[in-house]
């Protein structure tokens, strides 16, 4: 008789706890995802047998290195990267480079892990990993993050490779630094291939993949909203962060018809009653081009906009809420706060950015939440479609590529509706994500017997 993990879930957590000593976040996103894993495995010995869910919390390896480079002023300084290859099962590892001063081993190892989840989601065939390094891209010029991110990639060219790893942008990791890692890649193996994604459209980039993760972040919404016979339409829409994936959600929310009353980033977030328009997002996007400048200044730009310093917006009343800033963003008392004003849907552009707590608050109060690992897998969805223009030598069109996008949120929210339906006419769409994106992972580790 083989030996079963028919354990409760409170021993398998504690199990997980006592092998990752201090790594919160990564216990935290696998104490969620396991929560349904365990109802939809409950009758299901094959995957007890084969140990499936101890093997998925386990990545298949991280790799740890010491990136050293120059500052303008010569002094010599010393960071930490890192790569997490979380599971290849499905396709080659996938999942952005984020370079921020919060990053440690933790937080890699949670977003790999919920990366495995999105990747299959999609329907693509892409693993899932997640890398970075402890590095403040804000303040330095274009010549020390050049060398960092040469510096960067000299260690990690050896670990990626079209077929084996293809990281992407991140937090902190734009056009810029994907063109200066994209560039020593080249220079070190004298090879050009399809080795990261959110290239520059001159060299292999694909078109949408920059408004990609915050427009299928509002497809998503959309969706969800249709499925209950509503619209963003009239509504007004509560935006955190004013990066990439913040920036994209705010026009596409614009588009259609909504109102974005806030913006954010680490210092405090403003609110224009006024709304926050296409021109005013395109003043934002040039004020935070390469991290240069701070919401702040929105303020003293436009009249009508008050700023507050060290504060998050969800305390502002809204129908939409849309978190695209960073994990941990949106507590159990801001969730609260967002309930009790009214709100009736809640996507999420950016990583967990809502507590286990507040995501609780919103399955209560039942309003419509959609996770980041289902809303804001439009970017990874792109990234894919990049490595198969790259792969054929050629590139689709604008209007091609947005189809697409729009096809592929659509089909992400069909799966999380078929497993996250309770049957009653409300979506819990944290399920339904969670075990999508599980059984076909999980169903090719079991093709694979034991690897
Ligand atoms: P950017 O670097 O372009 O922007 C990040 C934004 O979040 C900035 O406004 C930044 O403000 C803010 N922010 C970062 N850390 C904190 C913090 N600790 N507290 C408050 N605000 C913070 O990143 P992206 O827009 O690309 O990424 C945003 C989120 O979306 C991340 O969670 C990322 O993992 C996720 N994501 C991104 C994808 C993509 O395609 N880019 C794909 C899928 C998910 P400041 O400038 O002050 O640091």
């Amino acid at each position: 008789m083989a030996v079963s993990d028919h354990v409760d879930l409170d021993t398998f957590i504690k199990g997980v706890e006592k092998r990752n000593p201090g790594q919160e976040e990564f216990v935290q996103a696998v104490t969620e995802v396991a929560q349904d894993i365990y109802d939809f495995i409950e009758d299901k010995e094959e995957y007890h047998e084969a140990q499936i869910l101890r093997r998925i919390a386990e990545p298949d390896r991280v790799v740890s290195f010491r990136v050293c480079w120059e500052d303008d002023n010569h002094n010599i300084r010393v960071q930490r990267g890192w790569r997490v290859q979380n599971n290849n099962a499905i396709g080659p590892y996938k999942g952005g480079i984020r370079f921020h001063p919060s990053v440690t081993e933790s937080v890699l190892k949670f977003l790999a892990f919920e990366q495995t989840f999105k990747n299959s989601l999609t329907g693509l065939p892409m693993g899932g990993g997640k890398g970075g390094a402890n590095f403040n891209p804000r303040g330095k010029s274009d010549a020390e993050v050049m060398r960092f991110c040469q510096s960067f990639i000299t260690e990690l060219y050896r670990h990626i490779g079209p077929d084996t790893d293809v990281p992407a942008g991140d937090i902190g990791v734009g056009a810029r630094e994907i063109g200066y890692m994209f560039g020593q890649y080249k220079r070190i193996t004298g090879r050009w291939e399809g080795v990261l994604t959110g290239k520059g459209m001159e060299y292999g980039g694909s078109q949408m993949r920059p408004e990609a993760t915050g427009y299928g972040a509002v497809y998503f919404l959309e969706n969800m909203l249709k499925h209950k016979d509503d619209s963003i339409d009239g509504k007004t829409a509560v935006i955190s962060g004013s990066g990439n994936v913040a920036t994209h959600a705010a026009e596409q929310i614009v588009k259609q018809g909504g109102k974005v009353l806030t913006m954010s980033d680490s210092g405090g977030f403003i609110h224009d009653e006024d709304g926050i328009d296409q021109e005013k997002i395109d003043w934002i996007k040039d004020l935070k081009n390469n991290q240069r400048g701070r919401i702040s200044e929105y303020a003293d730009e436009f009249s009508g906009a008050s700023y507050h310093e060290g504060e998050r917006p969800w305390g502002v009343a809204c129908d939409l809420a849309l978190p695209c800033a960073t994990q941990n963003e949106l507590n159990g008392d801001e969730a609260k706060t967002l309930v009790d004003n009214g709100v009736i849907a809640v996507s999420e552009g950016a990583n967990m950015p809502t507590t286990l707590e507040g995501v609780h608050i919103f399955h209560d109060a039942k309003i419509m939440y959609g996770p980041g690992k289902a809303a804001n897998a439009g970017g990874v969805a792109v990234s894919g479609l990049e490595m198969s223009q790259n792969a054929e030598r050629i590139s689709w069109n604008h209007e091609r590529l947005g189809n697409m996008l729009t096809e592929l949120m659509e089909g992400i929210h069909e799966k999380c509706v078929e497993y996250g339906d309770d049957g009653n006419g409300y979506v819990d769409y944290v399920k339904g994500a969670n075990i999508a994106g599980f059984k076909k992972v999980a169903d090719a580790m079991l093709a694979y017997g034991v690897v």
